[in-house]
């Protein structure tokens, strides 16, 4: 038996509309977030986590895990060393075809445009020990699309993941949470 908690965070910023605000966390709630999760909790990696479900492991109790959707600059800027400061692990999820590029599929819900990782960014983030998983090529809604285009949206961004960072990526996050 386990139980554990994973935390999702989209941008760490003041909202700059209202529609954006329940993806946005402000950078100082962030870190408090973080030092109290090192205080009263046991954050865990999802490779921790997931060799705890399949049994290898015994997951400790209050085991959190610490994820990232989309692979915001703003993400970058305002976690890297708050993570690194209290020793927490992460997963960023990452929508391939859209590295050096911005949320186009929040704009066209009216939301502001905002910048993502470029590929250095995302290296440098792997690098200080954060997860990288994808998150499709397109930020796809996958039970809305062709068996084809599904099967192109979650091993190509695996694939491009895996070229660019020189390491396999194992991780995978569902865009909008929607899978069938
Ligand atoms: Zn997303």
């Amino acid at each position: 038996m386990y139980r554990a908690s994973i935390l999702m965070y989209h941008i760490l910023d003041e909202p700059r509309a209202k529609n954006e605000a329940k993806y946005c966390c402000l950078p100082e709630r962030f870190a408090e977030q973080m030092a109290w999760l090192g205080e009263c909790c046991r954050p865990v990696g999802l490779s921790e986590l997931l060799a705890g479900m399949e049994g290898t492991t015994q997951l400790p109790e209050n085991s959190v895990a610490v994820t990232f959707d989309d692979g915001f600059v703003s993400t970058f800027e305002q976690a890297m060393p708050v993570l690194a400061k209290y020793r927490i692990p992460a997963t960023m999820f990452i929508v391939a075809n859209r590295i050096d590029g911005d949320n186009d599929w929040m704009h066209a819900r009216g939301m502001p445009r905002r910048s993502l990782m470029d590929a250095d960014q995302i290296r440098e983030m792997h690098a200080a020990g954060i997860e990288i998983g994808s998150h499709t090529l397109n930020h796809a809604r996958l039970p809305e699309i062709s068996q084809e285009q599904k099967v192109r949206e979650i091993t190509e961004s695996k694939t491009v993941l895996e070229d660019l960072l020189s390491a396999p990526v194992n991780h995978f996050a569902y865009p909008y949470g929607l899978y069938d």
